[in-house]
């Protein structure tokens, strides 16, 4: 009310408004022309097994690889995407460069791939993926999806048969960020989840915050006696790794092993992580 109590001002937002929704369309006509011309590309960042600091896959992360903004990172372009109704499209692009580049590498190495909330409503999700995987020859059990618990919430019963489908074709499902947003313990019961990962967040707070040191105490005892393997996300000191293998967590991931890094990059980095 006080905008149009105002005349100035209600015309401010009235331009600011549309200076955002032109942003935002801008944004969508960009990022249709960068999957059509393959500009989004798979980043990988390691995934640890702490008790012997072995590789034992990669996290596939969408980098736009923007002309003049450089790479653009996801949180920017994924909402974008989704509300475009282009997140299918893309998850299928980084996908098949995904299964192309571990194509090269050791065969015992998987690859975790980011599913969006939204394509857990659509029952055509899974044979999108396997019509990727089969047309880049990439076995399915070599593949993880990470969903996040939003995607749960809505349609329960689509998800469970998507993901049930997956868990039967030999894809592992890891639940991502886990502790933020919408947990519920019930969804470990009644999903169909192989791998739970441990928000960042946790991980980053754990040295300052007994509080949260004690959330990943009680969710990796939890998780083990569930049966469900467990990886923490954003580790950053050494320490930090050392100390969540003796509670019992099987991997890590973070910048003290590696930052994401480009499939050319991987090789290298393998040659020089096997010697570790
Ligand atoms: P995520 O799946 O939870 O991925 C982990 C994020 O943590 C990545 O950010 C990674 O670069 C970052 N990270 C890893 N180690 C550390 C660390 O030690 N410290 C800190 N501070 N951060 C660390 P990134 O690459 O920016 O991706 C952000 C999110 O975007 C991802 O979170 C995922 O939800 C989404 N995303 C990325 N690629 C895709 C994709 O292909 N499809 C979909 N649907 N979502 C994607
Ligand atoms: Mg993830
Ligand atoms: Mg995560
Ligand atoms: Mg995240």
């Amino acid at each position: 009310y006080r905008a149009k109590a105002n005349p100035g001002t209600y015309r401010f937002f009235e331009h600011a408004m549309d200076r955002e929704l032109k942003q935002t369309l801008r944004l969508q006509r960009d990022l249709h022309a960068a999957i059509a011309s393959g500009a989004i590309v798979p980043f990988y960042q390691p995934l640890v097994r702490l008790s012997d600091g072995q590789v034992a896959g990669f996290e596939v992360l969408a980098r736009w690889n923007h002309p003049i903004r450089g790479h653009i990172a996801p949180d920017a372009f994924i909402p974008v995407a989704e509300e475009a109704g282009l997140i299918g499209q893309l998850t299928t692009l980084i996908l098949r460069q995904a299964c192309l580049d571990a194509s090269k590498w050791p065969q015992h190495l998987k690859l975790s791939v980011n599913l969006s909330p939204v394509q857990l409503k659509d029952t055509s999700l899974p044979d999108q993926i396997f019509r990727t995987l089969r047309s880049a020859g990439f076995p399915t059990q070599r593949l993880e999806v990470e969903i996040t618990e939003s995607g749960l919430v809505n349609d329960v019963n689509t998800a469970k048969t998507i993901l049930s489908t997956f868990r039967t074709s030999g894809i592992d499902v890891a639940l991502d960020d886990f502790g933020t947003g919408y947990s519920s313990l019930q969804n470990l019961r009644s999903f169909p989840v192989t791998k739970l990962k441990i928000d960042k967040s946790f991980v980053r707070a754990m040295k300052t915050d007994p509080q949260s040191k004690s959330l990943v105490v009680g969710i990796l005892a939890m998780s083990r006696s569930l049966g469900i393997l467990t990886t923490a996300e954003g580790i950053e000191e050494a320490s930090e790794g050392v100390w969540l293998q003796s509670i019992g967590c099987d991997y890590g991931q973070g910048y003290c092993y590696a930052k994401p890094m480009r499939g050319d990059e991987v090789p290298a980095y393998l040659g020089g992580a096997k010697a570790a």
